[in-house]
């Protein structure tokens, strides 16, 4: 009988080495939040693009907080029917005008979202 065994690492790289037969047994882990994968490349994809990311983006109706932009939009149009249209400015932001369904309307700045996909 063996137990689980979970491989902890801080960066991605650590892993590409990694050779592991018994894959039922193994799950990959990231050392600074403690969550476990089953995949090494969904472990990657939680280190680059997940993990110690902190909630950039905040709802102004609700406090809720998000990682991306594009999760803030769409949480807004879902949860308060809200529509927003982006309006592309110079340099690193994007300020979205937000009308309020109730009529009243409000500005809302949000950042440029790197990984927007
Ligand atoms: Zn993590
Ligand atoms: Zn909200």
């Amino acid at each position: 009988m063996s137990g689980l065994v979970i491989f902890y690492a801080s960066d991605f790289t650590q892993y590409t080495q990694l050779k592991v037969f018994n894959h039922e047994n193994v799950r990959y882990g990231c050392s600074k939040c403690k969550k476990t994968y089953q995949q090494k490349k969904t472990l990657g994809r939680h280190l680059r693009f997940d993990c110690g990311q902190k909630p950039a983006f905040t709802c102004q109706l609700c406090a809720k907080q998000f990682k991306h932009g594009y999760i803030l939009l769409k949480h807004m149009r879902n949860t308060h029917d809200i529509f927003i249209q982006k309006l592309r400015q110079r340099g690193p932001k994007i300020v979205s005008t937000v009308t309020v369904s109730s009529g009243s309307s409000t500005t809302i700045q949000v950042k440029e979202e790197d990984n927007d996909d």
